[in-house]
């Protein structure tokens, strides 16, 4: 099957001036680009006045939790992605043993309203998803929460030198069987109990592989740069690995542009003495998450509903709750802000954040749209503000996800973004029959409408490297992210002047204007901005 595309401008994703030329797809490669193709038989798309593109590569997607299930991927695929890397921030479908299942049918179906399908090893899960078929393609990493799990359960202590031998075996296995490095998610249990050495061991397998060590960091607050970002370039280091740091952002109250300037100088320093440091940027100034996951330990989620009722175990949460917070938002704070007492402090700082906390989507339905502070005094009202916050988490059944805004587009997201090291990302995660994030939906389109048309902060160009050549070079896929004879036809034409982000935080679920075509693997999948159900997308497996 060959599909002429006519007089398209055509901006290849290398970050090279586009140029206005036909291109010529036979079966599943780009046969040529050049002036006035011919080519009998084939369908014809007039891109006159439009851009044509390699495909998106969403390099940070947790669609893996429940893509199965919804194999034709809209929300990705609309928005121009024909390729996402799932298995982030130490969280993914496999590998998976009875512990890993009970933690998802905790946190998945309570915290995330998601209902994943488990895996015991990567080549089932791969199997799986190829008999069935899904409308973009996917490449994996493994997930250090699951292999941690797999192995010693939601201990939260260092591993035994037994226990090590045991995860690097399975890092092993799973890099063999075509993942494409290890992720972290060092803020959740079990990735928050992990030892820096332990990482560091995991790595050196990563590293046999070329792999990439993908983590969401320790810290991304007050202390992105001596706990967080030290932590991934020590890694890279002593690992010799490729390390990305996954949604890099520099989230504080206090000093952002300060903050911001030293991250970027920390990147430089780890490049000039020849690390291999890449990262990836949400364009957004919120995040999105699960609240039980970003407050609790672990330990909480084994006996949830009891320990979050009984007084003892009560008192404890409340305790660990506010040295999260205290470290999370806090521990950057001007001097006279840290000499308030702790007493008052504890009393102070819920309220605030509690303002800034948006609801997404909760088990009940009720306060979508809602602060968590509103939806606290509406439910709670006689209740202290951290008795009214376990008591909500309780009555939710843990299913509870917010948003939060805590980055901010001038001081922090775009100077990340225009780093030559970094890409961009979505980071999202889809919620079936909820409201989602409008990330889920626009996170690219955003990128070319706000920040390359609007603000001028990118050009055309640089921005599209970002989104598709600089995110197949990270991972190693080089048939793909450019446009060039020979290359996959993984493709997006779109209308530069009308792309447009339609989703809200009111309403998610919108898919954005102006992206026309989106071709995988050399079918048409999107035509005319209707999605056609081709479930033509491909499992990518690493090479070494
Ligand atoms: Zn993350």
């Amino acid at each position: 099957m060959k599909i002429l595309i006519k007089n398209g401008l055509i901006v290849d994703g290398t970050g090279a001036p586009g140029y206005k030329a036909d291109l010529l797809i036979d079966e599943n490669k780009v046969e040529a680009i050049g002036k006035n193709l011919d080519a009998e038989g084939a369908e014809v798309i007039d891109a006159s006045e439009k851009i044509v593109t390699p495909g998106f590569i969403d390099i940070h997607n947790h669609a893996d939790f429940n893509i199965y299930d919804a194999n034709q991927a809209e929300s990705f695929v609309m928005q121009g992605m024909t390729t996402l890397l799932v298995g982030l921030c130490g969280l993914g479908i496999t590998p998976a043993n009875k512990v890993v299942e009970e933690y998802y049918a905790d946190f998945g179906k309570k915290a995330l309203s998601i209902d994943p399908k488990l895996y015991p090893r990567l080549e089932d899960c791969f199997r799986d998803f190829e008999k069935k078929g899904v409308s973009c393609n996917l490449a994996f990493l493994v997930p250090q929460g699951n292999v941690r799990a797999c192995v010693m359960g939601l201990d939260m202590r260092p591993a035994t030198d037994d226990e090590l031998e045991k995860m690097k075996a399975m890092v092993r296995e799973n890099m063999e069987a075509g993942a494409f490095g290890l992720s972290t998610g060092l803020v959740y249990p079990p990735g928050s109990a992990t030892p820096t050495e332990e990482l560091v061991e995991l790595s050196k397998v990563v590293a046999e592989y070329d792999g990439i060590y993908d983590s969401h960091m320790r810290n991304e607050g007050a202390r992105v740069l001596d706990v967080g970002m030290a932590e991934v370039i020590r890694i890279a280091r002593e690992a010799k690995v490729r390390a990305h740091i996954s949604h890099w952002s520099v989230i504080s109250r206090f000093k952002v542009e300060k903050l911001t300037t030293a991250a970027i100088k920390l990147v430089q320093d780890a490049l000039a003495e020849g690390l291999k440091i890449t990262a990836d940027v949400v364009p957004y100034e919120d995040g999105v998450t699960s609240l039980p996951f970003v407050l609790l330990e672990s330990w909480v989620f084994e006996n949830f509903l009891e320990n979050l009722t009984k007084l003892d175990t009560r008192k404890r949460i409340k305790d660990e709750i506010f040295q999260r917070v205290f470290t999370m938002f806090l521990a950057g704070a001007p001097w006279y802000i840290r000499m308030i007492p702790k007493f008052l402090l504890k009393r102070l700082m819920l309220p605030v954040i509690g303002k800034q906390v948006v609801l997404l989507h909760t088990t009940s339905g009720e306060f979508n749209g809602k602060t968590l502070w509103e939806a606290l005094k509406i439910r709670y009202p006689k209740k202290s503000m951290l008795d009214a916050l376990l008591d909500f988490i309780r009555d939710e059944q843990g299913g509870v996800v917010i948003r939060i805004q805590f980055k901010d587009e001038e001081r922090s997201v775009i100077p990340l973004l225009q780093q030559p090291f970094a890409c961009a990302s979505s980071d999202a995660i889809l919620i079936r029959g909820g409201n989602n994030h409008p990330r889920t939906f626009s996170a690219f389109p955003r990128v070319i409408e706000r920040i390359v048309r609007e603000k001028n902060k990118l050009g055309l160009e640089e921005a599209i490297k970002k989104i598709t050549s600089q995110p197949a070079s990270i991972l190693n896929i080089p048939d793909r992210g450019v446009l060039k004879p020979g290359k996959v036809a993984d493709l997006v034409v779109f209308d530069y002047n009308n792309i447009r982000e339609k989703a809200t935080l009111a309403n998610g679920n919108q898919y954005p204007d102006g992206i026309d075509y989106v071709i995988v693997n050399g079918i048409i999948t999107v035509e005319k901005g209707e999605h056609l159900g081709m479930l033509k997308g491909q499992i990518l497996r690493h090479k070494k």
